[in-house]
């Protein structure tokens, strides 16, 4: 396909469309991305409601198709509509224009993260539909608000809600990442995020004096356990080409505060990391291990959660999971070849799981650089529009599980 069929393929149309929606943080407005979505249903002949689990300023929209079986528990598409900030100096294109170049190259924020996705959803419902095909399942796709800001206003209250419930849902498909190779990554858990500080008291006094039990200390302590356990973990990964990022414990020193003056003694410091625990880390025996050192390191020491991520369990990807072996059975049909492993960050997919929902975090785009939060985003209309037949052939198994 050359440039001038991808400017009038009617789906590159759409997606080029809702890209030029500039729902972007700190403050997205959501009205523009519900009426481009309220004519997308209208279009598709489907129902689309409209909720607000927590505020009017954040909704979440849900259009429908409605099963042949729809007592069995739905399949539920998901994506966000909100998308991170642009530091435009730094883009060769405009970030809301959607331009396209003579290769086919889409430019604009949210290509990857992930406006692509939704729209492919959209994109394969509404081929599916004009083929006349019926599934078994109800499909909804969701389109929330938010999750670029961890989903507190999004899918975090939504799985509460009572409309949720409503939609029954037993599986669902979020966002994953582009992959610079042939291959495609499909993630089926997420780590747990733990942001904590250490508030480290201490003797206070005059800084020409060796005062015991000083706050300097008890720092120095607390930072080498963390560091040896950082390292590892480096170790782990270095050791076993087989892991990935998202198999072991990542722990970074993100904060440090403290001080009075330099000739000072302070009575408090603080250090602050972020850590992501691996699945196979005790919770319990974690934080115990952060108890145990903090009073090695002299006691004194209070410890504060900015996030702590309770463990979620993976979905499973074996035969014990039906929706697994549709997902896969369609990917191999396809000849993919696919990478199941565990994200690195964190998604919208962690509250499905957390609720007991199946989940799996696929972004078919693959010879595609990761550029998410990146500048000058981008993926090809080939690509996109390849990633349409792909969802078709997964929505439809997915949809027809027994
Ligand atoms: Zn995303």
């Amino acid at each position: 396909m050359n440039s001038e069929l991808w400017e009038s393929n009617e789906e590159i149309e759409y997606f080029r469309e809702y890209l030029r929606i500039p729902s972007v943080h700190p403050n997205p407005n959501y009205a523009p991305c519900l009426e481009f979505l309220r004519r997308q249903a209208t279009q598709l002949e489907l129902p689309i409601a409209v909720y607000y689990p927590l505020d009017a300023a954040n909704p979440v929209a849900v259009i429908s198709w409605q099963g042949l079986e729809p007592q069995l528990p739905a399949l539920l598409l998901n994506s966000h509509m909100d998308v991170v900030p642009v530091f435009k100096d730094s883009w060769t294109h405009e970030p809301f224009a959607a331009e396209m170049d003579a290769e086919g190259r889409i430019f604009a924020r949210g290509t990857q993260d992930m406006k692509s996705v939704g729209m492919q959803y959209l994109a394969a419902i509404r081929a599916l539909k004009r083929s006349g095909a019926r599934f078994k399942r109800t499909i909804h796709m969701s389109f929330v608000a938010d999750e670029e800001m961890g989903g507190r206003r999004g899918m975090r209250p939504f799985v509460e809600t009572d409309e949720f419930h409503a939609l029954n849902v037993g599986f669902g498909l979020d966002e994953g990442l582009a992959s610079p190779t042939a291959d495609f990554p499909v993630f089926y858990a997420e780590r747990s995020v733990w942001r904590l500080t250490f508030k480290i008291s201490g003797t206070a006094g005059h800084g020409s004096l060796l005062l015991p039990n000083t706050a300097g200390e008890k720092f120095q302590y607390i930072l080498d356990k963390m560091m040896q356990l950082r390292k590892q973990q480096v170790a782990c990964l270095e050791n076993n080409p087989e892991l990935k990022i998202g198999d072991v414990t990542t722990i970074n020193l993100t904060r440090i505060g403290g001080g009075v003056q330099s000739n000072v003694v302070p009575p408090e410091l603080t250090a602050g990391f972020d850590c992501r625990l691996a699945l196979d880390v005790n919770h319990d025996e974690f934080i115990t291990q952060l108890n145990t050192w903090m009073s090695e390191a002299g006691g004194g020491i209070e410890l504060e959660f900015d996030q702590k991520h309770p463990y979620v369990p993976p979905t499973a990807t074996d035969a014990s999971n039906p929706f697994w072996l549709a997902f896969k059975s369609a990917t191999d049909e396809l000849g993919l070849d696919i990478r199941p492993q565990i994200f690195t960050g964190g998604t919208d997919s962690r509250f499905l799981r957390k609720s007991g929902i199946p989940a799996l975090g696929f972004s078919p785009m693959n010879n595609t650089p990761v550029l998410l939060h990146d500048h000058d985003e981008w993926i090809g209309a080939d690509t996109y529009l390849k990633g349409v037949q792909i969802y078709q052939k997964i929505i439809s198994n997915l949809a027809n599980v027994k």
